[in-house]
């Protein structure tokens, strides 16, 4: 490093900038001095953190700004999986990145008890990813204008919003008011992409149309009806990526082999806990810890991790069968992709792979899609270990066993 002790001086006379780094030096270097003069100017020893192996070149560009090197977060395997979707088929190894024991454990329980059972089935209900830009109107009435002409235009929008994408297809309009404030959700389908860049810059389009036609201005690009990366009642109701439910039949004796407990125990704890629980809380999600599995999983697979809010509105829903019970999770909410974002990270991409479902599909949208079904049978999984753990009152000694 000492080769570019000039580059660290100039960063503490505040003669360059650290941003500006890449325009001199490989990324590499970049991340280097970065580092280096941030270890100085604090006396802090990063060595750890300086540690990593992924190419920096792409991700100080696309991902990244002042790079000064990698979080490492211990990654395990859950599985092997049974999965009967329409995208996913057959048995899969989970990637799960975290740092709390005792989840893997479950998660790997719930494989178990999903694959003895004959494994998940998965359906996928909706697919797009949103965007509502907020304009401001000059009075209701023109509020009112502005709407049925987004309403009497869909055609024309639709193909300037169609003309910055290739993969992007804008299925559904909607406006919602507040007084003069006018929010235009859009609702696209965005292929192997999660979307949230791309819908971004197709409304960004739309919206010049919008003002330049009905003399609505422009107040932001995100109002907040989207709504995109904050719990909300819309995107509970009328979903945000994907869309996406997993269920599985489990016999009485199958609940007692592998939870040690019974049918009636655990649909109590559910019931109690599931639903009475988060009715009385007022909460929006309806689990027992559905955020968990999505968290860990999007960090493996580099997603987005600030999309784990829309996954936690999952609901969880157990039926009684005559032989045992039907437990189905609902995810309203599963914005995914496996192009873009951090899925070009390498470490990330690595789990893409290990799921079969790195890079565009064959057919655009069916890698997305894979990967939405084998999450949401991954939250089945940690659905039931988790309550069938609690049924059986076991859930302390496990965490106190793993996790301390
Ligand atoms: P992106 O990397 O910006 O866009 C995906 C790119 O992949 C597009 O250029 C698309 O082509 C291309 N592509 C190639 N093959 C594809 C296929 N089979 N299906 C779909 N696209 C394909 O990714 P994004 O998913 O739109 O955005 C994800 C990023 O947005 C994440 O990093 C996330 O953190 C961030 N984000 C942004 C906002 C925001 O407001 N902008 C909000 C939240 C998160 P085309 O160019 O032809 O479409």
């Amino acid at each position: 490093m000492s080769q570019y002790g000039d580059y660290i001086t100039q960063l503490q006379n505040g003669s360059k900038k650290l941003y500006s780094l890449e325009r001199e030096v490989s990324s590499h270097d970049a991340v280097e001095i970065r580092r280096t003069y941030i270890e100085q100017e604090t006396g802090c020893s990063l060595s750890h953190v300086g540690a990593y192996s992924i190419p920096v070149d792409e991700v100080t560009q696309k991902n990244c700004e002042n790079m000064i090197g990698t979080i490492q977060v211990p990654l395990g395997v859950a599985g092997p999986l049974l999965i009967q979707g329409e995208y996913a088929k057959g048995s899969f190894w989970l990637p799960l990145a975290t740092t709390e024991g005792a989840l893997v454990a479950s998660v790997n329980r719930g494989c178990g008890a999903i694959t003895k059972a004959g494994g998940a089935e998965v359906r996928i209900f909706s697919d797009v990813m949103t965007r509502a830009p907020v304009f401001s109107t000059r009075s209701i009435a023109h509020a009112k204008e502005t709407c049925d002409w987004i309403i009497t235009h869909e055609n024309e929008i639709t193909a300037i919003a169609e003309e910055t994408t290739r993969f992007g297809k804008l299925r559904e309009i909607n406006t919602v008011t507040a007084g003069t404030s006018v929010y235009v959700r859009f609702s696209f389908f965005t292929g192997d992409a999660m979307g949230m860049n791309m819908v971004t810059i197709a409304s960004e389009k739309v919206c010049a149309l919008i003002s330049e036609q009905t003399g609505a201005k422009l107040v932001s690009l995100s109002g907040n009806v989207c709504t995109d990366k904050k719990p909300s009642a819309i995107t509970s109701i009328m979903g945000r990526g994907k869309t996406v439910s997993a269920g599985v039949h489990l016999l009485h004796e199958q609940i007692q082999s592998i939870f040690k407990t019974d049918t009636a125990s655990l649909l109590d704890v559910h019931i109690r806990k599931n639903l009475a629980g988060s009715a009385r809380a007022h909460s929006l999600g309806f689990n027992a810890h559905a955020a968990n599995i999505i968290a860990a999983m999007f960090i493996a697979l580099g997603q987005d991790p600030a999309h784990v809010v829309e996954g936690s509105l999952c609901i969880t829903t157990i039926d009684s069968t005559e032989d045992g019970v039907y437990a189905a999770v609902t995810l309203p909410a599963l914005p995914v992709g496996t192009i873009g974002g951090g899925t070009r990270v390498m470490t990330q991409h690595d789990c893409l792979s290990l799921l079969g479902v790195s890079g565009t599909g064959e057919i655009p949208g069916e890698h997305a899609k894979k990967l939405a079904e084998i999450i949401a049978a991954g939250v089945l999984a940690g659905e039931l270990s988790l309550l069938g753990a609690q049924a059986a009152q076991h859930l302390a000694r496990a965490h106190q066993t793993l996790g301390r």
